[in-house]
């Protein structure tokens, strides 16, 4: 059955391309037009042998490959994987399971089981609630509205599950102005609608203001989701969920948090304070390919209702949290029906780290954020926009003799983009353009964010000396 060879080349592959990491220029060297050409043709009508098949990928890839698992990508919010998560994504490629049902693959549930335990552990969320492993933040975010929905409007005397949403109590949902562009998704996937939520105000750090909230929630009636955000993506900025949790249930709402990097605060004694409150929400989305560095494709949601949860993600057993006997079946807690062994790839990334690992990984990158905050704002002209609390950091351009900010900006962005020692995107912050740093990456040392600082100031001194 194995092709031993093929399965050692590809392993040499892999490793090759790992090697290059700290040293490959940080973009993709090849453009649209090249990746066409290299990729593209007809479906052939014979086929190839497979280790020709992944001779030619391999090529063809290398070039448009980007360095986004290695220590100087600093765009989005990506993390790499750590050795240990990769390589159990690969068994799980290899053992080919079907995650979805205890019966298809025991193993692949009973890791999910004990994974889940973990992560409520390791974030402080009641050790009862229910843990769905998702493909990322989006249907994390998705899965926990769902919940949400069903909760609000079975205690509105609604079953939405049996007869959907027309002709059902209208459901209030509330979010931040400041709320991730995956929840206005999900609340369109489900029937909520985007455009009629109610927004409330946030501060100048990104955070949802209680005050707010509360005026808001005076002004409404009827079942009430209220959307609440721990890791602002530019600022990295935290909504005081505890308060929020409180003003919420006091009408009692649901309150979903979209934590998909920021709930990783939790697992640290130093920056738990930002999350304050936190377990007193209802429902959690959180990413396992951001800040825990496995690979794609892996994010989680958490409920604090497993009878809602259940119930919003199957068609059978409603309300019967354990419906056949001890085993506990995946697909009742995510979206998907068959599905890969993703919980292999958590597992082992929580097992390598440990406790202290995982706290240990995020106060580093954190550590290394306000290290480049620090290194780039001694330099003249370059102003640091975010409180950096966490492992974001929002940097701006603007020299005298260089005119406006926002091109002066966007011009250093591009420059460092090319270069290619580092990579990171431009953003927009209360209307002015930024450059946006995220360090969530496992490998990311202090030599890398003195050398990706030093690339982006030389970037800056040549634009500014264009200008
Ligand atoms: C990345 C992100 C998401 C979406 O997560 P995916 O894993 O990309 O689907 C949602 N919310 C926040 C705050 C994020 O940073």
């Amino acid at each position: 059955m194995s092709d031993a060879p093929l399965l050692s080349r590809i392993a040499d592959l892999a490793r090759e391309f790992l090697d290059t990491l700290p040293h490959r220029p940080v973009g993709a060297r090849a453009d649209l037009a090249a990746l066409r050409s290299a990729f593209g043709g007809a479906l052939p009508a014979r086929g190839g042998e497979p280790g020709a098949v992944i001779e030619h990928l391999a090529a063809a890839a290398e070039p448009g490959l980007v360095a986004s698992a290695g220590p100087r990508y600093f765009g989005f919010v990506i993390g790499g994987s750590l050795p240990a998560a990769l390589a159990a994504d690969w068994l799980a490629a290899a053992w080919d399971q079907d995650a979805g049902l205890y019966a298809c693959g025991p193993a692949a549930a009973v890791v999910e089981e004990v994974a889940a335990g973990w992560l409520l552990d390791l974030f402080a969320l009641p050790p009862t609630a229910s843990v769905g492993f998702v493909t990322g933040g989006q249907m994390a975010n998705f899965t926990g509205l769902a919940a949400g929905r069903h909760a609000v409007l079975q205690r509105a005397g609604w079953d939405v599950e049996e007869d959907g949403l027309v002709g059902a109590p209208a459901v209030n949902v509330v979010v931040g102005e400041e709320a991730h562009v995956t929840i206005l998704t999900a609340l369109r996937m489900l029937g909520l609608g985007s455009r009629r939520v109610v927004r409330v105000a946030a501060d100048g750090q990104g955070r949802l203001r209680p005050e707010e909230l509360r005026t808001a929630l005076a002004r409404l009636d009827g079942p009430t989701i209220v959307c609440a955000q721990v890791g602002n993506v530019n600022t990295g900025g935290f909504d005081p969920v505890g308060e929020i949790s409180d003003i919420a249930h006091e009408r009692a709402g649901w309150v979903h948090v979209d934590g998909a990097f920021g709930l990783w605060a939790a697992t640290s004694p130093a920056l738990r304070h930002l999350v304050h409150g936190v377990e007193r929400a209802d429902s959690w989305a959180t990413d396992g390919h951001k800040w825990l560095n496995v690979p794609y494709d892996s994010g989680i949601a958490i409920v604090r209702d497993a009878a809602a949860h259940k119930t919003a993600m199957t068609g059978r057993a409603s309300y019967l949290v354990q419906s056949s006997g001890a085993e506990r079946d995946p697909q009742d807690w995510t979206p998907e029906f068959s599905r890969r062994a993703r919980g292999f790839a958590v597992y082992a990334a929580l097992k390598s780290l440990g406790r202290d690992g995982v706290t240990a990984l995020v106060e580093r990158c954190c550590r290394l954020a306000r290290r480049m905050a620090d290194r780039l704002a001694a330099a003249p002209g370059v102003r640091i926009l975010n409180e950096v609390v966490l492992n974001q950091v929002l940097v701006r351009f603007e020299s005298a003799g260089a005119g406006d900010g926002d091109a002066f900006t966007k011009a250093v962005v591009a420059r460092v983009q090319r270069e290619g020692t580092c990579w990171m995107a431009g953003s927009k912050w209360h209307g002015m353009d930024a450059m946006r740093i995220s360090v969530s990456n496992w490998s990311t040392t202090e030599a890398d964010i003195d050398r990706s600082a030093e690339a982006i100031l030389a970037a800056a001194r040549t634009e500014g000396g264009k200008a």
